[in-house]
């Protein structure tokens, strides 16, 4: 049986990225990193399910979703876009997705980086953040998700590219081999990928070619 939460707050956090705070039902537990399937309780809404990944601490009071709006389209996330506070959402059984396998290099795809923001916020709040790196990719600054806290959080630790800034002094290119030769450095760590499949698969490739071992990444789509 899904659970039925009510959202508590929603405010847009880029052009087209949405943070929902819903209520946590009891006794509901996750592992950052992992998904669930969501639905809007509405009529004709609760069947189609969608999966999001947690983004508040394991420990938190609520819920937190950070959601890409596709306007343009008329699907799931066109709606979550239009809700407001104090409407209704259908959350089922947590699952499996990118877990934390120890230090490593975090490469997400613009939304693609919401399992790391489970993932990174659980390891500041237990102080074991050293170590790790995370190198997101998004079109401009402004769709940089969560910038504040990943630069309080990690500081030089925390890398940015942009593939469509036209702005001189930004580095304005997709994340490829020379990119990743320089920012990298070591290929004996754990690499984490997260994005649109092509990005993923893009990532992962050039990953394993520079000398990383096929059992050091830990990769979604
Ligand atoms: C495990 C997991 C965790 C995820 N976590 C998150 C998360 O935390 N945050 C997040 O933002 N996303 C997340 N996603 C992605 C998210 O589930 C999708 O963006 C969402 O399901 C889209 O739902 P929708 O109903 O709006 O689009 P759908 O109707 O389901 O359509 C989605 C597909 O349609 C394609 N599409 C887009 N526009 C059009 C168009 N005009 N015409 C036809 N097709 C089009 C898209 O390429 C996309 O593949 C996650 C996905 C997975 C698998």
């Amino acid at each position: 049986m899904p659970h039925p939460v009510k959202v508590l707050r929603t405010e847009f956090i880029t052009p087209d990225v949405k943070r929902f705070t819903v209520e946590r039902p009891q006794g509901y537990k996750f592992v950052p990193g992992q998904a669930t399937d969501v639905a809007i309780d509405r009529p004709g809404w609760t069947d189609k399910l969608r999966p999001f990944t947690f983004t508040n601490t394991t420990t938190a009071r609520h819920l937190e979703f950070i959601i890409k709006i596709y306007g343009d389209h008329d699907g799931v996330t066109k709606q979550l876009g239009l809700m407001h506070a104090g409407e209704g959402l259908l959350l089922h059984a947590p699952f499996g997705a990118i877990t934390y396998q120890g230090p490593g290099f975090f490469i997400a795809g613009g939304a693609g980086v919401t399992p790391f923001v489970a993932i990174l916020r659980d390891l500041h709040r237990k102080k074991k953040l050293k170590g790790n790196t995370l190198l997101v990719s998004n079109h401009t600054a402004m769709d940089v998700i969560l910038d504040e806290e990943f630069t309080r959080m990690l500081g030089r630790h925390f890398l940015k590219v942009f593939t469509r800034q036209h702005v001189i002094g930004f580095r304005e290119r997709r994340i490829d081999r020379d990119m990743l030769v320089v920012l990298v450095q070591n290929f004996d760590q754990k690499f984490y990928v997260c994005g649109p499949g092509a990005f993923v698969n893009e990532i992962g490739t050039m990953l394993l070619d520079l000398g990383a071992k096929a059992e050091s990444l830990v990769v979604e789509q």
